[in-house]
């Protein structure tokens, strides 16, 4: 089995400690087949993302590794609907391999300070409000953690109900599919006690049901030791509702590989 994994953050991102050259080391130990890495970008609170030192240890690895492992270069963008203009400047300046889309803050709140005071339902709603913004008007290759609002409201008001949700999750993957815009399986929900993916099986289905084929697989790690983790269990899960392929992207190009 081929080990891709398209969502890996580096010590460039605010929140990440792991060196790019560390993660390439144990991408090859892991004998993985493609790796991409999504630095945080358009971060409101945090430290700005260096872009050209990110760009930059990127092409080294890129360059010291080239025998043992492929290596892309993509961007993980909060709400990327914000500011469109400055986004695009950066992005084409840098000719990124993957842009994901991201909902991480709400009416100008990280998740958990948003959902402070509030109740389950307006929880949620707010929340997929955000990711429709990313599905109708953002500029982005594949959607991540469809629904990740949910690590944060575990604890706090619990998960949530996908038949009440539906049609407005219906109308968010019509128009990834009307887009072209992939949905990433991001399995950091299962090593962590909600112990299921981003998002839910409910919403993989239903976006294979509108016609919908662009699927990417990340790990989200912010250590080495995550890499790649629960990609056996994506993949069984992707084979089990009839998908036959996931996706990887070159300049912004999708290419299917069978699974
Ligand atoms: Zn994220
Ligand atoms: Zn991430």
């Amino acid at each position: 089995m081929k080990l891709i994994d398209y969502h890996i953050h580096s010590s460039n991102s605010f929140d990440c400690k792991t060196s790019i050259d560390e993660i390439c080391k144990k991408a090859i130990d892991l004998n993985m087949t493609e790796i991409c890495f999504t630095d945080h970008f358009n971060e409101p609170i945090y430290t700005p993302l260096d872009v050209e030192t990110y760009v930059s240890e990127v092409r080294s690895a890129q360059n010291k590794y080239k025998d043992k492992l492929i290596i892309k270069c993509g961007l993980e963008i909060a709400e990327p609907f914000r500011n469109p203009d400055e986004i695009k400047v950066i992005t084409d300046k840098y000719d990124f391999d993957f842009l994901l889309g991201s909902v991480h803050n709400v009416e100008n709140k990280k998740l958990r300070l948003y959902m402070a005071k509030k109740e389950r339902l307006p929880i949620y709603e707010g929340y997929f409000n955000e990711v429709y913004k990313i599905a109708k008007y953002a500029d982005v290759d594949v959607l991540a953690h469809f629904d990740l609002m949910k690590r944060y409201a575990l604890d706090y008001c619990g998960n949530y109900e996908f038949n009440y949700f539906e049609e407005r999750i219906k109308d968010i993957l019509s128009i990834l599919v009307e887009r072209k815009i992939g949905l990433e399986i991001n399995t950091s929900g299962l090593r962590s006690s909600l112990k299921e993916t981003f998002p839910k099986v409910e919403i993989l289905k239903l976006y294979k049901d509108l016609g919908g084929e662009i699927i990417t697989i990340g790990s989200d790690s912010h250590k080495s030791k995550y890499l790649s983790y629960g990609y056996e269990e994506a993949i069984n899960l992707l084979k089990s509702l009839g998908f036959n392929h996931i996706y990887k992207f070159t300049k912004r190009v999708p290419e299917k590989i069978k699974i």
